[in-house]
């Protein structure tokens, strides 16, 4: 089942009369239920844009987003404000930005059940709060504690445990482990897989390079300059990669093997010196579920 579509996405700023960002040109892929799409670029290439499009924070200037089977790219109606609020909930990067200081961990986690007022009494919020701690790998007592009390994998945490507890259909992390260190990183993005084979929410992973994608992603998008230029399962794009920008990420990922790493020869990959315009190239298939942006001539050069 298709959780979320996203069909033709188009979200351009206009900076003043002669100049507009094309920050997201023409985006299309969805979401199935408990399936994680990672969604890597480079940083400006779009990435939070499209997230911030998906939750209505700006009003889309062109295509159609389809969540739950509704659209919700038009004007909201009240109910489809509150499908959007409630069931679709972000992780952002710095998690000690987003959580009010002065709150304790009970009332920052349980702030979306307060606003859409999602429990019938405080004992059972507070029993909420308690059974997500514990889902997330903290526990009851942390619940008075404030933010700076905890280590930023734990306030991570925490982010988590806040989008949780609204049981969402779909959970976009905004480069949300990007800050921490890889260790942890490991143990979050671990938590993120835990908690989708039980509960079977769809995540968004948005990140700026392949490592820690290639752990959670079933299907993985490479964006550049607010297009898609490859998209396919994990295994399609790390056997299979077409694509020059794709291969430039994938050659930045640092190798264990010290012998690998040091023969390795980067791929670097400058779109303006290319020759490629990507408003001119189409979505082409390659096999399977694998798809390359190109012209016919650059797939041709590509494939060899
Ligand atoms: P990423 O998350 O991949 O780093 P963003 O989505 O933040 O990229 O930004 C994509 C492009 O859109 C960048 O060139 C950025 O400067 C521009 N941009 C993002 N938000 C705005 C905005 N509100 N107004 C104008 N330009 C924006
Ligand atoms: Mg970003």
């Amino acid at each position: 089942m298709t959780i979320l579509e996203v069909k033709d996405l188009k979200q351009y700023f206009r900076i003043n009369r002669k100049f507009t960002v094309r920050a997201v040109d023409g985006v299309t892929f969805e979401i199935k239920k408990g399936q994680t799409f990672g969604l890597v670029g480079e940083s400006g290439s779009g990435k939070s844009t499209i997230g911030r499009s998906i939750i209505r924070l700006y009003d889309p200037t062109g295509g159609e987003l389809i969540f739950n089977g509704q659209n919700i790219s038009g004007k909201l109606t009240l109910e489809q404000n509150k499908l959007v609020r409630t069931k679709m909930q972000m992780i952002f990067q710095d998690p000690m930005a987003c959580l009010n200081p002065r709150k304790k961990v009970l009332d920052i986690i349980a702030e979306g059940l307060e606003i859409h007022k999602l429990y019938e009494s405080t004992a059972e919020r507070d029993e909420k709060v308690y059974a997500i701690l514990e889902k997330v790998g903290l526990c009851a007592d942390h619940a008075n504690r404030y933010p700076h009390q905890f280590s930023g994998g734990q306030r991570q945490r925490i982010g988590i445990a806040r989008a949780l507890i609204m049981e969402p259909d779909l959970i976009i992390a905004d480069e949300a482990i990007s800050a921490l260190d890889v260790s942890i990183q490991a143990q979050v993005v671990n938590l993120m897989k835990k908690i989708q084979e039980e509960t079977n929410t769809a995540f968004l992973f948005i990140a700026h390079d392949l490592s820690m994608v290639k752990y959670i992603s079933d299907v993985i998008g490479v964006l550049h300059l607010g297009h898609i230029v490859e998209m396919g399962s994990k295994e399609e794009i790390f056997a299979n990669p077409i694509h020059p920008y794709t291969q430039s990420l994938l050659t930045a990922i640092p190798s264990p093997n010290p012998r690998i790493e040091r023969n390795k020869r980067a791929k670097s990959f400058d779109y303006d010196t290319s020759g490629i315009d990507y408003n001119v190239g189409e979505k082409r298939l390659v096999d399977g579920t694998h798809y390359v942006l190109a012209t016919e001539a650059e797939y041709k050069k590509w494939v060899g």
